[in-house]
Formats: C-alpha cells, structure tokens, sequence
C-alpha cells in the first residue's frame, strides 16, 4: 500500500511543474536580480513574472504584492508593522483566539510593547460573529486581524463582513489567507482586506516562501529592513527559485484549482460518512457548511488523538492530532478550547486534509484503519 498523506493543511508536497520552474534558477540563472547585467536581469524578470501570477490568484495588484519567507513572517510583517506605523497614536487591536501562532504570537509581542488585545469569541463551530467585531472597536483600535480559515478545523469566516466594518471604521484589516489561497476563491477586493498572508507551500509550491499583500495607502512599516529590495518595504536577497516556484504554484492553481477541489471535497465527504458510519461516538468538529474542502476534523470519544495517529502512521497513513507546528506539545488545542468543545473531545481530536494526489481507494482503506485502530484503542482503554 502505498503511503497515504492526509496533512495537507501542515505542508503539500511540490508539484512537479513548480519544481520544473524552479530548476534553472538554481543553476544555470543563478543572478542576483538587484544586478543590472543578464543574468541579474533575466532573474528580475521571473520574480516580476511570479509577482503577477500571484496577484492574479488574488485579484491583487502585481505592486501590491511583497515577497516574504513565508506565512510566519507575512502575519508578523502585518501586525508588528501597523503597529510602528501607527506609533503612541493607536494602542488596541482585535482579533480571535483560534488564529495560528504566527498571528497570537505576534499580538503578545505587542502587548509587551503597550498594546491592548480584545479577542472576539467564536461559537462551538468555530464561527466569528463581525457584530462582535463591531462591538469590540475603540477609536483606539488600530488593527483586526482575523484569519480567513483556521488551519485545525477549517471554518471559514465571514473575512468580507468583517472587512466592510473595518473599513467604515477606517481600520486597517488583515487575514491570514495561508489555508484558502489555492483553494477557495480569494479575492482582496471582494474581501475588503488591507493586507492579505500567503505561503507557498499550502498550495503545491516550496516551504521558506510567502507573501503579503498590501493595498496601497495601508500604514505599514517594514519588519526587516535592508537593501532596500521590494520597493524599500522588505530587505533580503531575493529567494529567486522559491519565488518563481510559488508563481508557478499559483498559476497551477488557477488552471485546476477549482475542479480539483470538488474532487477533494467529494473524497473528502466519503471519509466522513464513511467514518461517522462505521464509528461510534464520533463528531466532526467546525463548521458543517462554511468549512475547506479538504478539511475533515474529527473527535473521537475514549481515544486519544496522538495514539490514533501514531497507530495510523504504522499502517502508512499520515494525519495529525492537532496543529502540525505544535505536535508533540501535550497542551490541548487553544482553537478547540475556544470553540467550547469538551476536553474529552478535543483529547481524541484528529484533523485529516486531503489534497490533490489522493484516491478514492486511498479513503477507503483510511476508513477501513481508522475503523480498526479506533475499536483497539478503545479496547485498550477499557482494559486498561
Ligand atoms: C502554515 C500556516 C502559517 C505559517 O506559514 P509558514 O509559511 O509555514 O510560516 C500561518 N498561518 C496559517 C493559517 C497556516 O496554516
């Protein structure tokens, strides 16, 4: 059998036709693209290039558009960077308790610096309310930041809402797009966003590789400051492969994309039928409509989530237990706590994300393990 990757949400593998973009830029155009001689241009001219294809995946502007070593530094970018531009003028910010770590992280590091944070609630399906969003606005506040989907369960938020209420407020708006760009339509406009992260290597391109994207007019100043590249906003030698691999990414994307995720979406409905019918006490966690395609979060009753997951991995099947960054960590989930779910729940919690390269026979035999590995678990307990 051969091995079943089912963690899209942690890292997708690179697409063949990315890696065959990428190749000459590690070899034969290897320039410097801030050079004025051939090889420095003919490497300026594929980031220019991977600049619009990007852009077009968002609906973005090319000059919009910033390069960045993925989503860690994007969300950091946004947050820590409003942050400097708006000085001692603005000290409150909004934002959820379920976002990744790379944005709660960032709001704590300014919450040392003076900041006040409000996090607005979700509901046990892990949905904002934007008239919480509302509420919570001060004519202190100077940033929301609110994720487009949540990388555990993947509910996906009302980010367009959200996005009229801080602009009527004169607020800048950020979401964290990494688990929608590639699979839902994303568009900056019709989201009302001000800044928008991306990283590559959630949709097919390499790992080290993001974006933000900044509408013009939005208070930001850099994080990393240097050599003046990306018109003065963000230092550092351009990671030339990388970015003409997430160009090529986002190009895959746009061609196949949307066909490839309603086959995603139709194995995807197949594993959790075919799971909740064969499994008892079993519930599928976030949002029954407003959830990724590729997203299946499930809480088993009387299992624990790593032992599943471990039992699975023996038997070629990989899936995780919570966030991927935060695996091995033995602290429960803070977006399973915050949606209210039981910890006797959240402990037996397994999140599935399918991707591209998946089959139907695949799901099958996934739903045939987890059947088997769940009824030992659970006999296990028992004696135990
Ligand atoms: C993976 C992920 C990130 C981090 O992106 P990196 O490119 O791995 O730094 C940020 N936010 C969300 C929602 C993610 O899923």
């Amino acid at each position: 059998m051969l091995p079943v990757y089912l963690d899209h949400a942690a890292t997708t593998p690179v697409a063949p036709e990315v890696l065959q973009a990428m190749e000459p830029f590690f070899s034969r155009a290897f320039g410097n693209p801030s050079a004025i001689y051939t090889i420095g241009q003919e490497a300026r001219e594929a980031v220019e290039h991977a600049r619009e294809q990007i852009a077009r995946l968002v609906n973005a502007d090319a000059d919009d558009v910033y390069f960045t070593s993925g989503g860690t530094e994007s969300d950091n970018w946004a947050i820590k960077g409003v942050a400097r531009a708006w000085g001692d003028r603005k000290n409150h910010l909004i934002t959820t308790p379920i976002e990744h770590h790379a944005v709660l992280e960032a709001c704590v590091a300014l919450r040392e610096a003076g900041w006040e944070i409000t996090f607005v609630p979700v509901d046990s399906t892990g949905l904002v309310d934007p008239d919480e969003v509302r509420r919570a606005v001060t004519p202190r506040t100077g940033l929301i930041t609110i994720m487009h989907a949540n990388n555990e369960v993947g509910t996906i938020e009302p980010i367009a809402e959200i996005g009229a209420i801080a602009r009527e407020a004169g607020i800048p708006f950020h979401t964290d797009a990494v688990q929608t760009v590639g699979k839902i339509r994303v568009d900056v406009d019709a989201l009302n966003v001000d800044m928008l992260s991306i990283s590559a290597h959630k949709l097919y391109g390499p790992k080290g590789v993001g974006a933000l994207v900044v509408r013009r007019g939005t208070p930001l100043r850099p994080l990393l400051d240097g050599g003046g590249q990306e018109r003065g906003r963000r230092g550092g030698t351009y990671n030339v492969p990388g970015i003409v691999g997430f160009g090529a990414a986002a190009e895959r994307a746009m061609r196949c994309g949307a066909e490839e995720m309603e086959r995603v979406r139709a194995l995807r409905d197949r594993l959790v039928e075919g799971i909740m019918e064969r499994v008892p006490d079993v519930m599928l966690t976030g949002h029954p409509v407003h959830r990724l395609p590729n997203n299946a979060h499930l809480a088993f009753a009387d299992v624990e989530g790593e032992s599943l997951v471990l039992s699975l991995d023996a038997v070629g099947i990989y899936c995780s237990a919570g966030a991927a960054c935060s695996s091995g960590d033995t602290e429960p989930s803070h977006v399973l706590v915050a949606m209210g779910i039981e910890p006797r729940l959240i402990e037996g919690s397994v999140r599935f994300t399918l991707g591209k390269d998946n089959t139907q026979e695949q799901i099958d035999y996934t739903i045939e393990q987890v059947v088997k590995a769940v009824q030992k678990l659970r006999s296990l307990r028992v004696k135990g």
